[in-house]
């Protein structure tokens, strides 16, 4: 998977270096380039904001070094990739989105600042490619390049080959609908708690009952309106151990 990402503090991703993503990187897997939105300025000041029109608190980022970095980076004649914006007023990132992100070919990142992105750099940019204006949850940052290390970790961790060990994505919180079960190593008994003796017994199949049980329940206690969402698919043994 090829990415962009353009930033006016593009040292905020330097954390894409290190440990799965940065080994992603080094294998290929994901062919990654942070831009610096300045590159595409051309006054003395490097310039990328000015005072909203209409009035009001807070500056606005120009449209103009936008325009020039998505030319650069989605010229006409390459193939097209998908505009990723940032934004609290964005549709939530869920794991189905990380789902339908990881199958892209290529994501391109806008990272704003200060009160956003002039408008008209997203309408543009909508007359030529997809164009998804993302929020990470109902609070406001500073800008958009922590909402890109959260969405670009939990898009990697699901492009072929990236986990030592696929399986754990089947078995992890919202794969299926329910968060995880409660995990545990060794030692078996540890400052007077101990482990659930099932999870020691060998017995694969009660322990796969175990695990479902306890997802189920600790999704009905934490997260009332995912199990609500599962609906249907809960059988008689699901709704025995509620
Ligand atoms: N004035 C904007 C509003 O009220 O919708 C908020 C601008 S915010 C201070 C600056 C930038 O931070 C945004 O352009 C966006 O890139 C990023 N940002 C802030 N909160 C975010 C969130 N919850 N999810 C994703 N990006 C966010």
């Amino acid at each position: 998977m090829r990415v962009d990402v353009v930033s006016i503090f593009p040292e905020y991703l330097t954390p894409l270096d290190l440990s799965l993503i940065g080994r992603a990187r080094a294998r290929g897997v994901l062919r990654l380039a942070v831009h610096d939105l300045r590159t595409w300025t051309h006054d003395v000041h490097r310039t990328v904001d000015d005072t909203p029109y209409g009035g009001g608190p807070g500056m606005v980022m120009r449209p103009e070094p936008w325009g020039e970095a998505l030319d650069a980076l989605a010229p006409a004649d390459a193939p097209t990739p998908r505009l990723l914006v940032p934004s609290p007023a964005g549709a939530r990132f869920t794991q189905a989105m990380a789902h339908e992100l990881a199958a892209e070919e290529h994501l391109l990142f806008a990272c704003g600042r200060y009160e956003g992105i002039d408008q008209r750099v997203l309408d543009h940019a909508a007359t030529r490619m997809p164009v998804t204006e993302v929020s990470l949850g109902d609070y406001v940052l500073f800008g958009g390049e922590v909402a890109v290390l959260v969405i670009l970790e939990a898009v990697t961790r699901l492009l072929p080959g990236v986990l030592g060990n696929a399986g754990s994505l089947d078995e992890e919180s919202h794969a299926h609908g329910l968060l995880e079960a409660p995990v545990y190593t060794k030692p078996p008994s540890w400052r007077g708690h101990e482990v659930p003796e099932i999870l020691r017994s060998g017995d694969h199949g009660r322990i796969a009952r175990w695990r479902r049980d306890e997802a189920l329940r600790r999704t009905a206690r934490r997260r009332p309106d995912m199990l609500a969402a599962l609906g249907a698919e809960l059988d008689k043994k699901d709704r025995a151990a509620l």
